[in-house]
C-alpha cells in the first residue's frame, strides 16, 4: 500500500525546487478519509531502514494484540541492545568527551501521552525510560542526571555503553580530529574523522486504528556534551495524533527541529496528503530553513534527512532529500523500500 512518488511527480519536484521555487507551489490535498474498522485490517510498522527486524517484531506482536506503544518499543529495543549498531543505545558512538548519551521520545495514540529522556547515560534502552515518563510521571521531558536517575529508581541497570568497538572509533577520532592537538594521529584513518550518524523511529498502527510512535539514537558522534538533537523533541522526532497517524525522522537533527518536522507531517496527511507527500512537504519546508552554509556549491544540502509516515488508514510512506530506504511490516511481511526523494546524489 506504498504511495511512492512516481519518477514523474519526483521530477516535478526537484525541478521546481532547481528553478529556485522552493515552497511556492503546494501540494493538492484532499481531506483525510475517517477510518474504517474491518476484519481485514491488518497491523502495519515502518522504521528507518535499520528497522527491518523492528518492523516485524512490532507488526507481529500488534497483530497479536499488544499495545502499540509497546510493540513498537519491542521493535526498536533490538538496535538499542545490538552493540553492533553504533547509532543506538548500547555500543552507540560517544559525545567527544568519550560519553555516550542517549536520546529518545515516544507518543501513544489512544492515552494522547508522551515521554523523552535527552542526553541520559548509562541506560541501554532509552525508549523505554521515555516510556516510563510518559506512563508514570506528570512531566513530558526528562534530561541529563535526572533521566539517569529517574530511571534508576525503577530498576534500570547503569552501565559502560561503550563497546570496544565503539571505544576504538572515538579513540581514532580524538587521534585525528585536528593537526595542532597534543594526540598523535593514527596513520591510514582518515575515515575516522567523519561522523556516522544513524537513529531508529518506528510507527504502529493496529486493527482498531491506534497508532504509536517512538525515535531512539544516540545521536549525532562526537556531539558537544550536552547536546540534544532532534530525537527527544516530541513533534520533530516523532509525533502521533490518534486522529490522523505518526511520523518520524533520522538524519540531521538540527534541521529538523526547526520545523518541527514530525509534526509537520502528521499536520501535512491531516490535511489529505499522502504520507510520502507530507513527508516531502516537510522536506521542502526544511530546504527553505537551511542556512546557505549547509548547502553545496549546486544549492543541494550537505547534510541527510529522512521522514516516515503512517496514516490511521494503512497508507505509508517515507521521504529523504537524498535516495533512501525504510522497513516496512505491511501486515504479512517485513521488507525494505526506496523512498520518495527530493536530490539525486552525485
Ligand atoms: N537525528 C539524530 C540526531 O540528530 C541523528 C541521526 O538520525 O543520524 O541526533
Amino acid at each position: 500500500m506504498s504511495d511512492q512518488v512516481t519518477r514523474r511527480t519526483f521530477l516535478e519536484i526537484a525541478s521546481g525546487l532547481t528553478a529556485g521555487v522552493v515552497g511556492s507551489t503546494r501540494l493538492s490535498a484532499t481531506p483525510l478519509a475517517p477510518f474504517v474498522h474491518t476484519e481485514r485490517n491488518r497491523a502495519i510498522a515502518i522504521a528507518s531502514a535499520n528497522g527491518l527486524g523492528a518492523v516485524q517484531t512490532a507488526g507481529e506482536l500488534a497483530e497479536q494484540g499488544m499495545d502499540t506503544l509497546d510493540a513498537a518499543i519491542e521493535g526498536v529495543k533490538l538496535r538499542e541492545l545490538d552493540p553492533t549498531d553504533m547509532s543506538v543505545g548500547y555500543g552507540g558512538l560517544p559525545n567527544e568527551h568519550g560519553v555516550v548519551q542517549l536520546d529518545a521520545s515516544c507518543m501513544h495514540g489512544p492515552s494522547r501521552r508522551a515521554g523523552a529522556v535527552a542526553a541520559i547515560e548509562g541506560i541501554k534502552t532509552p525508549s523505554v525510560v521515555a516510556k516510563y515518563v510518559l506512563k508514570y510521571t506528570d512531566h513530558i521531558m526528562l534530561v541529563g542526571v535526572g533521566a539517569t536517575r529517574f530511571a534508576l529508581s525503577y530498576g534500570f541497570q547503569q552501565e559502560d555503553l561503550m563497546t570496544p568497538a565503539s571505544r576504538e572509533r572515538w579513540l581514532r577520532w580524538r587521534a585525528n580530529r585536528g593537526a595542532d592537538d597534543d594526540w598523535v594521529n593514527v596513520d591510514g584513518d582518515e575515515e575516522m574523522v567523519q561522523r556516522p550518524t544513524g537513529t531508529i523511529n518506528c510507527n504502529v498502527l493496529n486493527s482498531n486504528g491506534d497508532v504509536s510512535s517512538v525515535t531512539t539514537t544516540s545521536g549525532l558522534a562526537w556531539k558537544i556534551p550536552g547536546r540534544a538533537g532532534d530525537s527527544p523533541i516530541i513533534g520533530a522526532g516523532q509525533y502521533t495524533d490518534n486522529s490522523v497517524g505518526a511520523a518520524g525522522s533520522t538524519g540531521r537533527g538540527e534541521a529538523n527541529i526547526k520545523v518541527c518536522g514530525a509534526f509537520l507531517t502528521v499536520e501535512g496527511m491531516r490535511r489529505g496528503l499522502s504520507p510520502t507527500d507530507a513527508a516531502l512537504e516537510t522536506l521542502r519546508r526544511v530546504l527553505e530553513t537551511t542556512q546557505p552554509r549547509l548547502m553545496n556549491e549546486e544549492g543541494r544540502p550537505t547534510f541527510g534527512l529522512n521522514f516516515y509516515a503512517l496514516n490511521k488508514n494503512g497508507e505509508f510512506g517515507a521521504a529523504s532529500l537524498y535516495p533512501s530506504s525504510f522497513a516496512v511490516w505491511d501486515g504479512t511481511e517485513a521488507s525494505v523500500q526506496d523512498t520518495a526523494y527530493l536530490f539525486e546524489r552525485r
